[in-house]
């Protein structure tokens, strides 16, 4: 291991390796510094991700046979609650009309063998970085050591802190945090199941989301090796296990709902139920002197809708471009980090927003009694094919939040005049076919 790196990341999952590969194609010196061992389960994840992060991942030839093996195509999203039912059908992204519900571990140490496969990109596993080495304000390089190895001080022109939500770097270089929501928290519960039945409404692997009781809801997704991921998310005052009933806690929530229970009749968990409490909605300081900050420890987004790593690999991508105009002399290191912050919060805070409104109808406001009539037209709106549409392509990110508002009153209109058909040809139609 050389002494002196162009740029030295600390963490290495989907932000730091990803990171890691653009600069090894651009055969940037890099080091890429990871504390565990892979394949690995991460602090804590649930595995949905859409076909915009599989383009992501294509731009740095990760092997989709590798990271996604034995693990089956999700076509549809549905959500099967007593308010309404949806259909999404995911739309055709360059040439992907799928998600995967991914096993993280695997997942995660194929984006590690990708990166390591640059010839300018040195790697280490069970390394720890403990510290940062300054000279004056500016950070210079980080302290670590391999498990039992002696403590070791290497410099770089950049150190980035890829760490991941609890962030080492972010502490030591005390960046700030804006747009951070604390008003509606959320925590999250899951594990894998095996022998799951297929959901009745769908011939093929399926992610369905289920109401929950008060205040959570429920996502059963299809994933790798014919399990099924089972996950529940609500607000964080009300899922709040004491110590060592985590797994009862989420069993007796689970069985709120006799549509998931039965699924999940002659069914077995054979993970631990893993999770998060009180998950942090906020965005830091995109880097100072030295330093930047990628992936979770730079913006950390609620996971009700599955864009973390979509986050994390889009951070590295933006990062990437930012340190090469950088090393080009074409921008100051100060203008590179200006880029970088516009680049990436113009592409991920409408989602953000996006994400923080749906945690609040979705999770907080759910249990408000609406009249009837209301009840009626949201159904009509949801169910409405147009919605669906426009919902897939706001998940897989062709557009932004914004159109989906501007749409919307649009759609509603047209759907008040498809629904009382689709309603008569479903009541009196659907027998004869
Ligand atoms: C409960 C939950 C559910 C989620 N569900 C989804 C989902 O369904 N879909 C989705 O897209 N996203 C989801 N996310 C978000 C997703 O998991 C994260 O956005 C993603 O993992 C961020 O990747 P990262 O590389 O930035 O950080 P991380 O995955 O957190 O990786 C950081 C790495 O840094 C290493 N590290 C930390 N400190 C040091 C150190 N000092 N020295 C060396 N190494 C260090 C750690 O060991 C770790 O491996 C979820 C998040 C949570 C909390």
């Amino acid at each position: 291991m050389q002494q002196h790196y162009d740029v030295i990341i600390v963490g290495g999952r989907p932000a730091g390796s990803s990171l890691a590969a653009r600069l090894g194609q651009q055969g940037v010196r890099t080091l890429l510094l990871e504390r565990a061992e892979f394949p690995s389960l991460p602090a804590a994840s649930s595995p949905i991700i859409y076909s915009s992060a599989l383009k992501l991942l294509d731009e740095i030839g990760a092997d989709e046979k590798a990271y996604a093996r034995n693990t089956p195509r999700i076509h549809r999203i549905f959500a099967d609650n007593s308010q309404f039912q949806l259909n999404i059908p995911l739309p055709d992204a360059n040439g992907r009309d799928y998600a995967y519900a991914i096993d993280r571990a695997r997942f995660d140490a194929s984006l590690w063998d990708n990166a390591c496969r640059f010839p300018s990109v040195d790697s280490r596993l069970e390394y720890s970085v403990t510290d940062l080495i300054w000279k004056g304000e500016r950070v210079v390089g980080i302290v670590g050591q391999s498990q039992n190895g002696a403590e070791e001080r290497i410099t770089a022109d950049i150190v980035v802190g890829a760490d991941g939500r609890f962030s080492m770097v972010a502490q030591k270089v005390k960046a700030t945090e804006h747009d951070v929501h604390t008003e509606n928290p959320t925590s999250l519960y899951y594990a894998y199941w095996k022998n799951v039945k297929p959901y009745p409404e769908a011939n093929e692997p399926s992610a369905v989301a289920y109401e929950g009781g008060y205040g959570y809801g429920l996502l059963v997704m299809d994933s790798a090796d014919g399990t099924t991921a089972v996950t529940m998310e609500g607000q964080a005052d009300l899922f709040a296990p004491a110590p060592g009933q985590t797994e009862a806690f989420y069993l007796e929530k689970l069985a709120a709902n006799p549509k998931v229970m039965a699924r999940l009749d002659g069914a077995e968990m054979v993970t631990d139920v893993r999770g998060m409490k009180r998950i942090g909605n906020k965005y830091r300081q995109p880097g100072g002197a030295g330093w930047a900050l990628v992936g979770d420890a730079y913006h950390q987004h609620d996971p009700l809708d599955g864009q973390g790593i979509f986050n994390a690999l889009f951070t590295a991508k933006s990062l990437a471009w930012a340190i090469r105009y950088f090393k080009r002399g074409q921008m100051s290191w100060e203008e590179a980090l200006e880029w970088y912050d516009e680049t990436t919060r113009s592409k991920t805070y409408g989602m953000y927003r996006q994400t923080l409104m749906n945690v609040k109808a979705n999770l907080y406001d759910s249990n408000q009694q609406l009249p009837g009539w209301a009840l009626t037209g949201i159904r009509w709106l949801m169910e409405d094919p147009t919605m669906a549409d426009l919902l897939g392509k706001l998940m897989t990110r062709q557009i932004p939040p914004e159109v989906v508002t501007m749409a919307t009153p649009a759609i509603a209109v047209g759907a008040l005049m498809r629904a009382p058909l689709r309603e008569f040809r479903k009541r009196w139609l659907s027998p004869w076919g």
